[in-house]
């Protein structure tokens, strides 16, 4: 029987970058009293309190139950856990200013030289590049915008694979990653979900084969694809439903 149960977040638990539903906050809860259960994303650690933390909450989770909920930050270049009490930091492994500033101009050029840098439809203070540490990430129409602009934008991956592409010519020391409805994430190369998953292994001492893990983007260049690559079992879900439909069939065997 698995021990963990790891998941990718955007299109995984939750429609793109918004709170999980109280279908799979309830779900979750319930896999807290048999499995280690482990967010990894490339998001920031206050969206995972937003999407996931405070819906479970909201769900009645107990403080106790938290101390089996880690979170992967920023593919897991970020680690927290539970004492009981408040969430901890275990581990942080930042870019420096130089990198984020070289990853930062390479996305725009890029984007603006293929006609994809869509400053005119952000909303007022938002913004397309972001700095989570760890890692830079492109989102074409910024954060704010709304879900379906985003689902819209680039339902084939083609105008991202066109960025990355160009990235790769004019920054090559970086690696890159698709991700979410219109991402695109920058990082050290290996500092993808491999990092993670690998810092996931030491930290709660259990072994790839204790591990099952749910993601949206297992195909090759997609950002769940390294834990496929890695040998870790993978469920491939479509959307949220189909997760909660996994962890029904997973909670109905117990
Ligand atoms: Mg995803």
């Amino acid at each position: 029987m698995k021990k963990v149960l790891a998941f990718d977040i955007d299109q995984t638990l939750n429609v793109a970058k918004t709170p999980i539903t109280d279908d799979i906050a309830d779900l979750l809860i319930k896999c807290l009293e048999h499995f280690e259960i482990c967010p990894i994303s490339g998001q920031k650690f206050d969206q995972f309190l937003v999407q996931i933390v405070n819906r479970m909450e909201d769900r009645g989770v107990t403080k106790e139950a938290l101390k089996h909920l880690h979170l992967f930050v920023a593919q897991g270049t970020q680690y927290y856990r539970h004492n009981g009490t408040d969430w901890e930091q275990v581990y942080n492994y930042p870019l420096t200013d130089e990198q984020v500033a070289k990853i930062s101009e390479t996305m725009e050029k890029a984007a603006r030289e293929l006609g994809f840098w869509e400053e005119d439809k952000l909303a007022p203070g938002d913004e397309i590049i972001e700095n989570r540490l760890s890692q830079v990430t492109f989102s074409a129409l910024g954060q704010k915008a709304g879900t379906e602009a985003k689902y819209a934008w680039d339902p084939d991956c083609k105008k991202r694979e066109k960025i990355v592409a160009r990235c790769k010519e004019l920054a090559p020391e970086f690696g890159y990653e698709i991700g979410g409805t219109t991402s695109i994430n920058a990082m050290i190369p290996g500092m993808n979900k491999v990092f993670g998953m690998t810092h996931l292994l030491e930290e709660l001492h259990v072994e790839k084969s204790d591990i099952l893990y749910f993601g949206d983007m297992t195909q090759p260049g997609g950002n769940d694809y390294p834990v496929v690559e890695m040998g870790i079992d993978t469920i491939t879900v479509r959307n949220h439903e189909d997760t909660a439909y996994a962890l029904r069939g997973i909670l109905g065997v117990i």
